[in-house]
């Protein structure tokens, strides 16, 4: 603005129609001269992520794919309960951590997302309907938050500065496997952003069968990182039947939990993620949780939402592309 000798005011004007009441293009700002409305749409129009498909669940769960100006596509899923909206988001197009029970692993890492492109899926959000607007913000959609940390840093500012989205920092949650730096990084930050581990095994040897990174990042190190990050965490823990589901991994599991004082997310395995996995059944489900609680840990059991939407992790990308690819041979397979 002051480049085109203008007031620097109108800088923050642009600023607050980003973010604290978005517009979909310049000329809706009405605030502003409409010449000046005119100039901003041709030389620098609002950015956008296309939305290409939206399903709503029966549960009330909706789920968005969102395709991005270089055609990647990713994916965000609004999970309302209550008065809460948490809005679940991408960090990568893609993963590469290859985790043996998760959809996205399996198309493998395409790219990092902008800190645009990361904030924008809530702006998106907003725009379309400004009641959705989330309450909470959960990095558990495609990709690995911490291996993309130099645009997570700056979407987290985006989500939680009072010039930008305005959601406490209480309220966003950040998903790792146990990226060491950028646990590290993010513990730096002042603010009380949450972090879960997605733990899923207790013993280095179980989870190196499930989860490759494993053999970079340690579970023992990851812990130790952890503990030092001085903020009560949150372990995700997804239930894969003869895998990881037996008392003793229970017992191993209140023994981490105690140590950090962490809570602990149990997760039933969506078996769209992971077609060769069998999800432990929700009697078994019931009697780990209560074993873990009749030892002191808060559990909580999550409900696997929006089951007819394939909304677990990546799904609905690879559903997307199979129809596209295939659309006769999927239609009769689906039915
Ligand atoms: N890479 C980050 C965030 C993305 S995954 C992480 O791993 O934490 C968000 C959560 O969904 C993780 O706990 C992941 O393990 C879990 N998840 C992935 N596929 C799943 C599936 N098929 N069923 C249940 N949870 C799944």
């Amino acid at each position: 603005m002051a480049g085109q000798g203008l007031p620097r005011y109108r800088a923050s004007q642009l600023l607050r129609r980003l973010w604290v009441s978005p517009i979909g293009a310049w000329a809706e700002a009405t605030e502003l001269p409409a010449a000046l409305r005119a100039e901003l749409d041709r030389a620098m129009p609002v950015p956008h992520l296309h939305s290409d498909v939206v399903q709503q669940s029966a549960d009330g769960t909706r789920k968005y794919l969102w395709r991005l100006s270089d055609g990647e596509a990713i994916e965000s899923v609004l999970i309302p309960s209550g008065s809460r909206r948490t809005l679940c988001i991408s960090s990568q197009a893609g993963c590469a951590l290859r985790c043996s029970f998760c959809a996205t692993g399996r198309m493998g890492y395409r790219r990092n997302l902008t800190p645009f492109e990361i904030a924008g899926q809530v702006r998106e959000i907003i725009l379309q309907t400004p009641e959705d607007k989330p309450t909470n913000i959960v990095f558990m959609g495609m990709g690995e938050p911490l291996l993309n940390w130099s645009a997570v840093d700056v979407a987290l500012s985006i989500l939680n500065q009072p010039d930008g989205l305005g959601i406490g920092a209480r309220h966003i949650t950040v998903s790792t496997v146990g990226i060491l730096p950028g646990m590290q990084a993010l513990a730096k930050r002042p603010e009380q952003f949450r972090l879960a581990i997605s733990l899923h095994a207790t013993t280095t040897a179980q989870r190196l069968g499930i989860m490759p990174i494993e053999k970079k990042y340690e579970l023992a190190g990851v812990l130790r990182a952890a503990e030092a990050f001085r903020k009560r965490v949150t372990f995700e823990y997804v239930m894969i039947a003869g895998t990881n589901d037996a008392d003793a991994d229970a017992d191993r599991l209140v023994a981490l939990a105690r140590r950090l004082g962490a809570l602990v997310n149990i997760l039933p395995l969506h078996p769209g993620g992971a077609p060769d996995l069998t999800p432990t059944t929700a009697v078994d489900i019931r009697r780990f949780a209560g074993r873990l609680r009749n030892q002191g840990i808060e559990v909580a059991v999550r409900r696997s939402r929006g089951l007819d939407i394939q909304a677990a992790c990546g799904q609905l990308r690879v559903e997307v592309e199979r129809k596209r690819k295939t659309p006769a041979a999927t239609e009769g397979r689906s039915s």
